[in-house]
């Protein structure tokens, strides 16, 4: 009868790994926006913050929406990220109608060309063809 001692894996490996603590934690205070601090605004597509500066300024010309990339144009103006994920985001719940406060919804064509950066034909007529030079 063979007895069921069965050795116990004798090897104790030492799992007790003492890392030093992580100072701080997530305790800490906001981040303050500190002096000199590009300024932020909200995307109103994913609504997510970002610097002003990486954001494309939109402001309602009539019914229609227009990029304002150099903020140059007057009234209100809705910050999206240059993306047309977060214009079709903001489309969708109607986000320029409500940061702009227009009473109807807005044409986003422009931005969208704005955005795709090339349109449906390109234009290739610049080149000349055979520049008879002799
Ligand atoms: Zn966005």
């Amino acid at each position: 009868m063979p007895s069921p001692t069965a050795a116990r894996s004798a090897s104790k490996a030492p799992r007790t790994r003492q890392r030093g603590r992580v100072k701080g934690g997530a305790a800490g205070p906001p981040i303050r926006s500190a002096r000199g601090a590009p300024p932020v605004r909200t995307c109103v597509g994913c609504r997510e913050r970002a610097a002003k500066s990486s954001l494309l300024r939109l402001v309602a010309a009539g019914d229609l929406l227009v990029p304002d990339p150099g903020a140059r144009l007057p009234g209100r103006g809705a910050y999206l990220h240059r993306s047309k994920g977060c214009l079709e985001l903001a489309q969708r719940r109607k986000a320029f109608v409500r940061a702009l406060r227009t009473p109807g919804p807005l044409g986003a064509t422009t931005v969208s060309e704005y955005l795709g950066g090339q349109p449906a034909r390109p234009a290739r007529a610049l080149a000349p063809e055979n520049p008879r030079d002799r």
